[in-house]
């Protein structure tokens, strides 16, 4: 899979993406990330690409023509179809996992990243596919929000985990949360591991992990609980916790 990035500030991006698990995954060759200056694309001799917001107020506006340019540099028009092109906006649907997993299928997505007020609305009208955010907030550039749903798609790439089960076992794969985690030592100030983590007994263990995964979403995200796939026992176990009334505050 490739994913190119459109930025003023390519070295921001590239810092973060030389890093750990998704650096490895770029030497690997297991997902070609390129970051791209859309500056490089200014057509002008002071390599202007924004200006002054129409109908005047503050702060400057993307202009067009760059991000356009920047854009038609990434794929050949003749023998490649359009890569799906995505900006990073505070007015976007809001990035999950599910996001993740379907970017992650795709051949080559494009990540523009905002800055200043934002971008002219008819570069986004032309050739935008989609408008994503990463939470309602709003931040100086789309370089950080590029980088999240970057490393969320990666992190889906057959090889760039070590395993399948390191992001299926996660919060947000199967609409639970995930069970806690514990390490060395056995007790910490006084806090033990619980007795079932070092049973060994990998039955129990599993039935353990599931119930807490159960039990932690619906007292965090009740509304993302859903019990369709949850065995008979299962739905059982998260009904005792309703009438028991677990609190859910
Ligand atoms: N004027 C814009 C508005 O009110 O919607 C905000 C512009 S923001 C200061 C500059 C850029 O940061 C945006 O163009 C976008 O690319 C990025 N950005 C800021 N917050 C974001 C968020 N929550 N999710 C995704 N991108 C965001």
């Amino acid at each position: 899979m490739k994913i190119s990035i459109m930025t003023l500030f390519p070295e921001m991006c590239e810092t973060v993406l030389q890093e750990s698990i998704i650096g490895r995954a770029r030497r690997a060759e297991k997902v070609e990330i390129n970051c791209v200056n859309i500056r490089d694309f200014a057509g002008n001799k002071h390599n202007k690409v924004d200006d002054t917001p129409y109908g005047g107020g503050m702060g400057m506006v993307m202009s067009a023509q760059p991000i356009y340019n920047c854009f038609n540099s990434l794929f050949n028009a003749e023998t490649e179809v359009k890569p799906h092109l995505i900006y990073l906006s505070p007015k976007g649907k809001t990035f999950n996992q599910q996001k993740a997993i379907e970017l992650s299928k795709l051949e080559h997505i494009v990540l523009l990243c905002g800055h200043y007020e934002g971008v002219d609305q008819r570069v986004i009208d032309e050739i935008v596919d989609e408008e994503i955010s990463i939470g309602d907030f709003v931040l100086t550039g789309g370089e950080l929000p590029a980088l999240t749903v970057a490393d969320a798609v990666c992190r889906m790439l057959p090889g760039v985990l070590a395993d399948e089960v390191c992001f299926t076992d996660e919060s947000h794969f199967d609409g639970l949360l995930e069970y806690p985690h514990y390490t060395k030592p056995d007790e910490w100030m006084g806090r033990r591991v619980p007795d079932v983590l070092l049973s060994g007994h990998h039955a129990n263990i599993e039935k353990w992990r599931k119930e807490r995964a159960i039990e932690e979403t619906y007292k965090r995200r009740p509304d993302i609980l859903d019990d369709t796939k949850f065995s008979k026992k299962e739905k059982q176990f998260l009904q005792a916790l309703m009438e028991n009334n677990v609190s859910n505050e």
